[in-house]
């Protein structure tokens, strides 16, 4: 016998109703009465949804207002002095929003308090709200909501497994604040927590808990593995059965910890990591249960079913009654119901399965298992065995020109002419740009006006005609105000652009669109990954037009502006019947002809965004050797189409690079803009490791804050920039683009830029 669970459902709904709930009511439209109305019938329905697709056990703890990590905070207390208030009081909903979003100052009590730092959430595009410990952190039951939803759960007939983030996953996603201590120090005073909380659960009639720990498929350091197990022994007399939940990887060296854990159950990741199923098989101990990830939680393609069947077969043989499956993480990562799409041909759709089909999967699977004769699993294997052949088949994925184009390439087509010498001797020849170059990162102000004269042509309301002329009115003013400030290059301003990502994949042959496929990213954003369905390429030049138009209002230099392979692909949903590897070369062939197009209209830099590069970095460092080679390949492959004399531009916009600076310079883009301002320049130790080689522009100010930089603060960060690169390899621009900006502070920033740049050429040269 096999069991249909769950890990998680999205919380977002399948019309985004929490999102549209959350921004009604920070409006002051929708009191919050009216806002946890939304949240229980959004539980509701989701629970629902899980049971009639034949999901047994349904999760519970998978809600959250805003983001999980933050629930678990409050759950815990662990609630920073800055948003107490009166300090010492129980936390409010009002609490969550502000640790969420900052206070917004008007108040008495947090007034201006800033929101808790976000950062993504394992290798996901889900971000989480980071516990900050401090030293004399204590631990107390501060929330209520587990427990209640529990309740609202069972009141409704739900047989339900609350899902809890383990406790050393939930340190380790910690940060300490304040002096030095290591936060591994406060696990004893966490337990005792964590075993009050299991009391309770147990009290309200809770057999099983989920409780996550997937640190377990990172490299873990010794102290922190050797704590597992002490956390575990003392947490086992808790009177509830426990089922531990690792994900998004294989467990490696951790294995036989995982495995022998006092509790009574483990889940792992059959997705990400077949490989380690028959290791666990042998390894597991006779009286645990084994709950193997076989439907992928974090893609939208539909199930092999028959291939999932096979391995759970051959499982249930060993474990009989142990045996459960489920998808391999929490749905959180996909989109929710597939039967909303209304626009998808019937080919594409049979595909596809999101949140509600990837748990009717899970069912079907435990029922292959319990009745493998039952006519419904006959019906969908045999549906599952269709979708496969006419996938493996279809000449909309296998476009043998592609292919062969992928096949062809040689190692000298990832190599520019030149090395990066003798190339900016030429650049700077032809482009004669003053000492600490001027520019911005490509994107301006996305206008209302903007944004509704796209809209109106995308539902046909606006001539192409009409269209291209208020885009072109845009450039004019983009161009008219870079040349009054007296920017050195610049850009088109990227109006026409609803989306990095999304405004290539609509013009690449391959890619298709959801209208609903939304997945949560943090708080109440969502975002609408493209999908990848077949081999990719570039029909027509996607941005000659613009940049060819913007270049003729000026004699300055004008920057085209491109997105990178790996953050195309990074930031879709990719294919899982070929490596990603294979899918970013062809992303690279399609821009590198785009950057030759560029070359061939007069345009002289080319600036490749790669803000998902580092992004892309596998949770294990044994595995980052091999992507940082290709992810450097493919980005050099767009890039060597040019001539020496064009000037190739990257732009990625975070600071951690230590671990990654090697690879930056491999990528040998003939200048970089990075962010480093939030960082006060930090990002810079990474230079004193390493003598990054070509051209950099230090991001000298935040763009995430409408506060305009002082002419001074930027003289300052530049100031100390060159003392570790020298000063005629520096450019001067903002951290990342402009597009989230108004005007009006945009215009007050860059002028106090440009006279950071005239100082630093009268002092520093
Ligand atoms: N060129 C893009 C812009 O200016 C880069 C965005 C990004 O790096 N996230 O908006
Ligand atoms: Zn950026």
């Amino acid at each position: 016998m096999a069991l249909a669970h769950n890990l998680g459902f999205p919380r977002i709904g399948a019309d985004r109703e929490l999102k549209k709930a959350l921004e009604a009511f920070w409006k002051g439209e929708l009191d919050e009465a009216g806002l946890r109305q939304v949240g229980r019938e959004l539980r509701a329905s989701h629970w629902q949804a899980q049971k009639d697709a034949g999901i047994e056990l349904l999760p519970v703890g998978d809600f959250a207002w805003y983001d999980q990590v933050l629930t678990h905070s409050l759950t815990f207390g662990v609630v920073p002095q800055r948003f107490q208030r009166p300090e010492g009081a129980k936390p409010t909903l009002q609490t969550l929003f502000d640790m969420a979003r900052g206070a917004n100052g008007t108040d008495d009590c947090c007034g201006g308090a800033h929101a808790q730092e976000m950062t993504k959430w394992f290798d996901t595009n889900y971000h989480y709200l980071v516990p900050e410990f401090s030293a004399d952190q204590q631990f107390a039951l501060s929330w209520e909501q587990l427990f209640e939803e529990v309740d609202e759960a069972h009141a409704l007939g739900h047989a339900v497994k609350p899902v809890i983030i383990g406790p050393l996953t939930y340190l380790w996603l910690g940060k300490s604040k304040g002096a030095g201590f290591d936060k591994l120090e406060l696990l004893d005073r966490l337990l005792a927590l964590y075993d009050e909380i299991f009391n309770r659960l147990a009290t309200q009639g809770v057999e099983w808990v989920q409780i996550d720990e997937p640190i377990l498929v990172l490299d873990l350091p010794q102290d922190w593995k050797n704590a597992y197990e002490r956390a575990y022994n003392i947490l086992q007399r808790a009177p509830l059965k426990k089922l531990i939940a690792t994900y998004f990887g294989g467990l490696e060296e951790n294995l036989g910890l995982a495995a022998n854990l006092p509790v009574d159950g483990l889940h792992i990741d059959l997705v990400r990591a077949p490989e380690q199923y028959p290791t666990i098989l042998d390894r597991l101990p006779a009286y645990k249960v084994l709950s193997l990830g076989l439907v992928n939680g974090r893609n939208i393609w539909a199930c092999d079913l028959e291939k999932a069947a096979d391995v759970l077969r051959h499982a249930a043989e060993r474990l009989g009654e142990r045996l459960w499956v489920a998808p391999s993480c929490s749905l959180l990562h996909s989109p929710v119901d597939l039967a909303r799409e209304d626009k998808l041909d019937a080919e594409l759709q049979s595909w596809l399965a999101f949140a509600v089909q990837k748990c009717q999967e899970v069912a079907v699977l435990a029922k292959a298992v319990n009745q493998p004769e039952a006519p419904d699993v006959l019906a969908a294997l045999a549906r599952s065995r269709a979708v496969q052949a006419s996938r493996a088949a279809s000449p909309r994925i296998h476009k043998p020109a592609v292919q062969a184009r992928v096949a062809a390439i040689k190692p000298a087509d990832s190599q520019r002419n030149s090395a990066f010498a003798q190339r900016i001797a030429k650049q700077r020849a032809g482009l004669n740009l003053p000492a600490f170059p001027t520019t911005t990162i490509g994107s301006f102000p996305q206008t209302s006006a903007i944004r509704l004269a796209r809209q109106a042509f995308k539902q046909g309301k606006l001539t192409l005609g009409d269209y291209t002329e208020a885009m072109h009115s845009e450039i004019r003013h983009a161009v008219k105000i870079q040349q009054d400030l007296g920017l050195d290059v610049l850009v088109h301003g990227e109006a026409e652009r609803n989306d990095m990502v999304e405004y290539f994949a609509e013009q690449l042959d391959g890619y298709a669109f959801t209208r609903f496929g939304w997945v949560q990213s943090y708080g109440s954003r969502c975002v609408k990954p493209a999908l990848i369905v077949g081999d990719l390429s570039r029909p027509n030049a996607m941005t000659v037009e613009w940049i060819r138009y913007a270049q003729g209002l000026t004699d300055k230099v004008m920057k085209g502006m491109l997105t990178g392979p790996v953050t195309m692909l990074m930031w879709s949903f990719a294919r899982e019947d070929v490596s990603r590897e294979v899918q970013a070369r062809q992303l690279a062939l399609a821009i590198r002809d785009e950057v030759v197009d560029l070359e061939a209209a007069g345009i002289r830099i080319v600036q490749i965004d790669e803000a998902a590069f580092r992004e892309g970095l596998p949770l294990r460092r044994s595995a980052w050797p091999a992507y940082l080679e290709w992810a450097t390949e493919a980005f050099r492959l767009c890039a060597s189409g040019v001539r020496d004399e064009t000037q190739i531009h990257t732009h990625m916009c975070y600071s951690e690079f230590n671990d990654v600076i090697e690879s930056i310079a491999a990528m040998d883009a003939d200048v970089i803009t990075i962010e480093t301002s939030r960082s006060d320049m930090e990002l810079l130790e990474a230079f004193e490791k390493f003598d990054y080689p070509n051209e950099i522009g230090p991001g000298v100010y935040d763009i995430h804050s409408p506060r305009v930089p002082s002419k001074d603060d930027m003289v300052k960060l530049l100031t100390k920039a060159a003392q570790r690169i020298p000063a005629e390899r520096l450019w001067v621009n903002p951290d990342c683009g402009l597009k989230t900006r108004a005007w009006p502070e945009t215009e007050a920033a860059l002028v106090n830029m440009v006279a950071a740049a005239r100082t630093l050429r009268a002092t520093l040269l």
